[in-house]
């Protein structure tokens, strides 16, 4: 399959008065053409600054990309100067917001706010613009799209300004689209029918996808794979099977143990006891250590193995080393 991004090794680290946070540790991930894949974790996990990153848009200071390479389709956008950088945002790679009223100029108008990307990078004016962004209107289901073109956001319920961004956000075909906590500003219901949009984008035009989210519930319905953030790292990388329903990372068990499932009857949601890390001196060993039921000595010291289970599946965790299976057998625990 063809990778259209590939992250390697990827570091970001933030200076503060208070030291720096190492908020992105050393992170790798690909994503192949056509697939959508998700980055869930809890807040503070680095999942928005990965995303930022992508898009260069860390802010320096007090950021900095300190290391690793970010290959899309071929090319590292870390060796991009900003320039470059600018004429790839919004026409190679585009990125959507959680807050649908922030991306949009409620001075401007929903029509030139969708043709300006057009005209700025696509060199298309007047007619040829218009028509494309009634296009786009349609598309993401927008009703009487020529009438609306003159409206302004505030015209617009949330739901159906969200739709906009995602107009905006695709008007210059990406290949890459990247939604941070797209839905999470909406309610349910708005929320399901925007799953349901991205899902068609994707079939009508085939960009590739990358979803950020704290919600497992979101990405069930639309992941292809599923990327587990925890303090800086990925812990889990999987198909939607196999993190659901052969989750290996306690971490990731814990997850699916704190959110509502529609497949899966729960008694009860039990949250995750604990809280991360502190990322200004994150622990040398596993993350997870301190919160981890299965936390055995070498946990705390040394970071954990990475395993491939299978081509897709992989994971950091010491429980996948013989000697704690051993461990493990000889023990009551239930894993
Ligand atoms: Fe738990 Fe150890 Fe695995 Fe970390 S490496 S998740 S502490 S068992
Ligand atoms: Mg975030």
């Amino acid at each position: 399959m063809d990778k259209i991004l590939e992250v390697k090794d990827l570091h970001v680290t933030f200076t503060t008065y208070g030291g720096s946070v190492q908020a992105v540790r050393g992170v790798n991930f690909h994503l192949n053409k056509g697939e959508t894949l998700a980055i869930v974790g809890e807040s503070g996990c680095g999942k928005s600054v990965t995303s930022n990153a992508i898009m260069r848009l860390i802010p320096n200071p007090p950021g900095e990309i300190t290391k690793g390479n970010i290959y899309f389709k071929g090319q590292d956008l870390i060796q991009f100067r900003e320039k470059k950088m600018r004429s790839i945002r919004g026409v190679d790679i585009s990125m959507i917001f959680q807050d649908p009223m922030t991306a949009l100029n409620p001075t401007l108008t929903i029509g030139t706010q969708l043709m300006e990307g057009l005209k700025e990078h696509k060199g298309i004016s007047g007619k040829q613009a218009k028509e494309k962004a009634i296009e786009m209107m349609e598309l993401v289901g927008i009703p009487s799209p020529e009438e609306r073109l003159k409206q302004y956001p505030h015209q617009f319920s949330g739901g159906m300004r969200q739709r906009i961004v995602i107009a905006i956000a695709l008007i210059c075909d990406p290949d890459l689209l990247i939604a941070d906590e797209p839905t999470t500003a909406l309610d349910v219901t708005i929320q399901a029918q925007i799953l349901e949009l991205f899902e068609k984008i994707q079939e009508k035009m085939g960009v590739s996808i990358i979803l950020i989210t704290h919600d497992l519930g979101v990405v069930a319905k639309i992941a292809d794979r599923i990327a587990v953030m925890y303090a800086g790292k990925i812990i889990e990388t999987g198909t939607k099977r196999e993190i659901f329903y052969q989750p290996q990372h306690p971490y990731t068990k814990g997850l699916l143990k704190s959110v509502p499932r529609l497949d899966i009857k729960e008694d009860k949601l039990t949250p995750i006891d604990g809280t991360p890390p502190d990322l200004f001196s994150p622990p040398q060993g596993c993350p997870f250590a301190a919160r981890c039921p299965f936390a055995m000595e070498v946990c705390d010291k040394v970071y954990p193995v990475h395993t491939e289970l299978t081509s897709s599946h992989n994971v950091d965790c010491w429980l996948q080393d013989e000697r704690a299976q051993q461990l493990l057998a000889e023990s009551s625990f239930q894993y």
